[in-house]
């Protein structure tokens, strides 16, 4: 367990800070052991200028197709904590991308999930995708149609 939160940075100082309830979470998805399937689920906070705060995360559940190399995020809980969050906070809380797992060490994105962003995460503001590996964490950010890898600060 972790009380510290983490942050990454673009190249410009756009930090991206992960709450440390956030983290904890994230962390205990990572697919340690042979049996763990992905997980899968979207990340919720606020925009403060041009930084990211994520505050809160949907978690796998019923309706998930759930899979060791592949996950795709089907249940109703997903949207329902997006709305739920939005609501709860008149607005503050949204919708600002989404997080997945891999089995490996240092996660990259694969092909699909290129493909998958490129086509189902259309926005006019920066949408945050992390991917969880086993020992390390990739972020980064899709800025209209380009996704720009983001740093730990
Ligand atoms: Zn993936």
């Amino acid at each position: 367990m972790t009380d510290t939160e983490l942050t990454f940075t673009d190249n410009f100082g756009s930090l991206l800070v992960i709450m440390p309830s956030v983290v904890n979470k994230l962390l205990s998805y990572r697919q340690i052991d042979s049996l763990n399937n992905e997980s899968a689920g979207v990340l919720i906070g606020e925009r403060r200028e041009s930084h990211i705060v994520v505050h809160e995360i949907s978690e796998p559940g019923e309706g998930d197709i759930r899979r060791r190399c592949f996950v795709d995020r089907r249940g109703p809980q997903h949207q329902a904590a997006v709305d739920e969050a939005f609501a709860r906070s008149s607005g503050t809380l949204q919708y600002l991308g989404e997080w997945h797992t891999h089995p490996e060490d240092q996660p990259t994105p694969s092909a699909m999930d290129l493909g998958t962003w490129r086509r189902n995460l259309a926005a006019q503001d920066p949408m945050v995708l992390l991917i969880i590996g086993r020992k390390d964490i990739w972020a980064a950010k899709k800025i209209i149609e380009r996704i720009v890898p983001l740093f730990r600060v």
